[in-house]
């Protein structure tokens, strides 16, 4: 069991280690694509800016710079003047700045000429701009400055910026515009709607390679470890089972050796009647011990060779009378046994020998896993193509997990190697063998404490 944990926390981590990697991997190679993005577009903008400049004889700054001559020597210097106190002042300068940004946004012509350059060279045309203000002065006529403002951070503190700054944004233009009355420096930035989009589809085969390892890996670990479990629990049977035998052997060794040692004694060597009783002892466990060995050869005979069926039609009805009877003359422990057949004659083709082993085999278990005295219900009907044979008993039941294994060779249910039930786990897989040998099959239906039901399925001829 700590073993089996062991492997699970093993397998686990290291599943876990190699998402890490994974991501850690995709994530490096997802930022060294929006950085390669971005030197790529800083490339092919500034190209376009010295084609348009050159081309067109204009930054696409014109009309902000005009706008701006004529709002800094007309109204702002004017409105800086009339403030009156020192609230006043602040809100003047506010609105000059804002005035300033608004029109440098809203009025440049090089986003326009930007996307129609990129449109032309084949490029992404779709781009968000975005001005920072790095600086403004205001110079009054006497060349005074009676405003100035520096920095981002100062300009732009109570805003935010509607896309971030980030590495992959591209600083186009960073122009100083000197007029008259002021003095204003600013950065043009251009940042790809479609970058992400463009970004992932350069980074999704990596992903899905990932993706796919993880899988594998995944996938290998669940086989490995469900076959790894498989094996322990088939190791774990085997052991189960030679302890079982090893007890079932010794059980009956251990009483022809007392029985041989009784044999010896001279108070019983006169006792004809006790040197009977003895021999018969011996006899009985002789026969036991054989059937033991047989059962055992027997299987592994059949796991060489394919099972040897001596098939006769027969009545069905019939044989199950006879080994009904012949297992209550065999001291069915004090159990009560009815029979209720509904076969309406059906006949079929049957190793009489290995059905009587299927049939004893569930009545003895009916017996044997029982804790009061049993009572056994046989039943049997037929419908067109199969006859069923049900065998209910009122003993311990099977749990749920159990059903699904007890056909499998040397299972026995929790009871495990304990002594309490004698066996071998090997019953109900004869059972099953049997019944699949004749193209039929057995199933379980049980509930613990209260009984089981063998449901026992073979196909009848049709004349
Ligand atoms: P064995 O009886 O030698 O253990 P079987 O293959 O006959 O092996 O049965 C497998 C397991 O199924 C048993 O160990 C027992 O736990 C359970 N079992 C079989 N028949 C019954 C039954 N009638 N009632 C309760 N448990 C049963």
């Amino acid at each position: 069991m700590k073993k089996k944990n062991t492997v699970l926390i093993f397998g686990i981590t290291s599943i876990l280690v190699l998402i890490s990697v994974q991501v850690y991997i995709i994530k490096g190679i997802w930022q060294q694509k929006d950085q390669l993005f971005a030197i790529s577009y800083t490339i092919h903008s500034r190209e376009g800016v010295y084609a348009i400049t050159s081309g067109t004889a204009t930054d696409g700054f014109d009309t902000v710079r005009m706008i701006l001559d004529h709002y800094a020597s007309t109204k702002a210097i004017e409105e800086l003047h009339s403030a009156k106190n020192a609230d006043q002042i602040v809100t003047v300068k506010k609105d000059i700045l804002d005035y300033f940004t608004k029109v440098v946004n809203q009025e440049q012509d090089l986003s326009a000429l930007l996307s129609s350059y990129f449109e032309s060279r084949g490029f992404d045309k779709n781009f968000k701009c975005r001005i920072i203000v790095n600086s403004l002065e205001l110079i009054d006529t006497d060349t005074t400055v009676i405003y100035k403002k520096d920095g981002i951070a100062n300009i732009n503190s109570d805003r935010k910026a509607p896309f971030d700054i980030s590495v992959s944004s591209v600083l186009v233009r960073s122009p100083w515009f000197v007029g008259n009355n002021y003095r204003f420096h600013f950065d043009y930035f251009i940042d790809f709607s479609d970058k992400n989009r463009q970004v992932w589809e350069e980074t999704s085969l990596s992903l899905a390679m990932a993706i796919l390892s993880i899988l594998i890996v995944v996938i290998i670990f669940m086989i490995t470890y469900r076959n790894l479990m498989e094996e322990r629990r088939l190791s774990n049977l085997k052991t189960d089972f030679i302890d079982n035998m090893t007890h079932e052997l010794k059980t009956p060794l251990s009483t022809i050796t007392v029985a041989g040692k009784t044999l010896e004694m001279p108070q019983i060597r006169n006792d004809d009647s006790k040197i009977l009783e003895t021999a018969k002892l011996i006899g009985k466990q002789s026969v036991h011990l054989n059937q033991l060995i047989n059962m055992i050869l027997e299987i592994s005979m059949w796991e060489r060779t394919q099972f040897q069926l001596d098939k006769k039609t027969v009545d069905i009805e019939e044989v199950m009378n006879d080994v009904v009877d012949s297992f209550k003359g065999g001291g069915g422990n004090n159990s009560t046994i009815s029979q209720k057949y509904d076969f309406k004659g059906a006949k079929i083709d049957l190793d009489v020998v290995y059905f009587t082993t299927l049939l004893n085999n569930l009545l003895s278990n009916a017996v044997k896993y029982s804790d009061k005295v049993p009572v056994i219900e046989i039943e049997g009907f037929t419908d067109n193509d199969n006859i069923f044979i049900k065998v209910s008993d009122n003993g311990i039941g099977i749990n749920k997990l159990d059903q699904k294994h007890v056909f499998d060779k040397f299972y026995r249910a929790s009871t495990g190697n304990i002594h309490k039930f004698k066996g071998l786990g090997l019953g109900l897989y004869y059972v099953k063998k049997i019944a699949e040998a004749h193209n039929g099959d057995v199933a379980v239906n049980s509930k613990p404490g209260k009984g089981s039901t063998f449901t026992v399925m073979l196909p009848t001829i049709h004349n």
